[in-house]
């Protein structure tokens, strides 16, 4: 046994609840009903965490631990209160982005004072498996960040959303993937500093280069996907600290990550293989392609839209983007509230993707107390829209466009999307004609028989509705 740190067993087992608080925060997660206890044991065990370490302290002293505490806390309360729902994603690649520039600075004060971490003998040899957890640590690190603040650039707008090419691209990225391994694997034999800060330099390097080539439409899956190796960037720096909550919180993270990516893969019928890969949505980003609005298409206002839902058996709400913008889900729970009164079957439909994040939609829906049995996946609820009378799209374009299914050359084509335009009436609330959605792709849906226009912004649009309802 080479770590000759002594594991307190009080300490030991604090990590070990709070890791199984973890647990149970994700499974609580997993549902919107049982998500508020999940958060509660979630907040338990990271209280734990943090405490149990504040009271070890072994590295730094107790005034360091917690100047840098309120630093950290402070830009967290300012971040949070002043960032819009719909920037979600971009504020998640920001924060993974520190999550992996910790596990590079913790790496490399390791390698600097490896005698104050334990992890060296009396001659000052790195431990053979210490070297292997710093170089996988650093190394995954370093790709989080360069790879998080790429993302973070291009779903901020800062940065285009166009995939960037370079010719041999994938030549370069194995060579350096292979080239960052060969030298870890050196590294275990030779401790020399150069080894360390080639590995360092060429997974900042790798990073930015693996994400620049991925284009917009797949950045969803790409944010959790470094949410994943944030994960496994601080598992590897657990070891090296001898943190038992961090292996046990990284290890989870990088799981749930790689299995949320996985899913949204699934969701947008692409394999990961070649997300990674890059280059998907060569046209994609906002507003990469206007709308063409030489087609005929009809309008129709909040009248038409309440006479024909109130005479409806079946409404199936479509929520996306833009409701979100529009803050629309309060206005539009009292529109179903109204039709329900009417002796309609209100129904939501959520794509996995709708929205900038993950869950975005459940997440609204739940702040307006939507019941959740009135919440359904696609795969749920896709076949119904054939026996529906009125489906009404708010705000969603991506997730309803049949070109997914049928023109090959579209940047979303083999996303399911939802069928919309099988129901007997289409209701499509956007701002304008000429608006495309995050893919910047036209809609056949706007100029269907059935489909009526109802152009405004959702929240106004939905509360004129609600006037006319009575
Ligand atoms: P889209 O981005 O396809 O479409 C949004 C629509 O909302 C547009 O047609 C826009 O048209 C309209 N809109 C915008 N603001 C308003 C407003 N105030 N009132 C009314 N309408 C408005 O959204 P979807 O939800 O359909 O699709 C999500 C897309 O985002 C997918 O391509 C997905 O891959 C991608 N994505 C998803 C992420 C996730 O994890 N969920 C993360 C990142 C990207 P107009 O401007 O004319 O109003």
């Amino acid at each position: 046994m080479e770590h000759t740190v002594p594991v307190n067993p009080w300490v030991a087992l604090a990590y070990l609840i709070s890791g199984a608080c973890f647990i149970l925060a994700l499974r609580g997660l997993s549902s919107p009903a049982s998500s508020q206890r999940g958060n509660r044991f979630g907040m338990i065990g990271m209280a734990l965490a943090v405490g149990t370490t504040l009271f070890v302290h072994e590295i730094a002293s107790l005034p360091e631990i917690l100047v840098a505490m309120a630093i950290g806390a402070a830009i967290g309360i300012v971040t949070a209160r002043k960032i819009a729902m719909t920037d979600m994603p971009q504020l998640v690649a920001a924060f993974h982005s520190l999550v992996g520039m910790a596990a590079v600075l913790v790496a490399c004060a390791a390698y600097l004072n490896p005698e104050a971490f334990g992890i060296a003998g009396p001659d000052g040899a790195i431990f053979t498996v210490s070297r292997i957890e710093m170089g996988l640590g650093v190394a995954i690190g370093a790709i989080t960040f360069s790879g998080s603040v790429i993302a973070f650039l291009k779903l901020n707008g800062n940065m285009g959303g166009k995939p960037i090419m370079l010719p041999g691209r994938h030549v370069i990225n194995l060579g350096v993937l292979a080239g960052i391994l060969g030298l870890i694997a050196y590294f275990t034999q030779d401790q020399s500093p150069w080894i360390f800060w080639t590995v360092t330099g060429l997974s900042f390097a790798i990073g930015f280069l693996l994400i620049i080539p991925i284009g917009g439409a797949d950045m969803p899956v790409v944010v959790s996907m470094l949410n994943s190796y944030s994960g496994w960037a601080a598992a590897a720096m657990g070891f090296t600290l001898h943190n038992t909550a961090m292996i046990i919180t990284g290890a989870l993270v990088g799981s749930s990550g790689a299995i949320l990516s996985y899913i949204m893969c699934r969701a947008m019928n692409r394999s990961f293989i070649s997300v990674i890969a890059g280059g998907f949505g060569g046209d994609s980003g906002a507003g990469a392609a206007a709308a063409a609005t030489d087609r005929p298409w009809k309008r129709g206002s909040a009248e038409d839209a309440a006479f024909l839902m109130q005479q409806a058996e079946q409404v199936i709400i479509v929520p996306g983007y833009g409701m979100a913008v529009a803050q629309a889900q309060h206005v539009l729970r009292e529109m179903a509230d109204k039709l329900k009164e009417h002796g309609v079957r209100v129904k939501y439909a959520i794509h996995p993707v709708a929205g900038r994040m993950p869950g975005h939609m459940n997440v609204l829906l739940a702040e307006a107390n939507v019941p959740y049995d009135e919440v359904f996946e696609l795969e749920d609820i896709n076949s119904e829209f054939a026996q529906t009378d009125v489906a009404f799209v708010i705000g969603a374009n991506d997730v309803t466009n049949p070109a997914a299914k049928t023109d090959k050359t579209s940047p979303i084509y083999g996303m399911p999307v939802l069928d919309v335009e099988k129901a007997k009436t289409v209701l499509f609330v956007k701002r304008s004609m000429g608006g495309v959605g995050y893919a910047g792709v036209d809609n056949d849906v706007f100029y269907m028989d059935n489909t009526m226009m109802l152009l405004a912004d959702a929240k106004k649009m939905v509360e004129e509705i609600v006037k006319s309802l009575g």
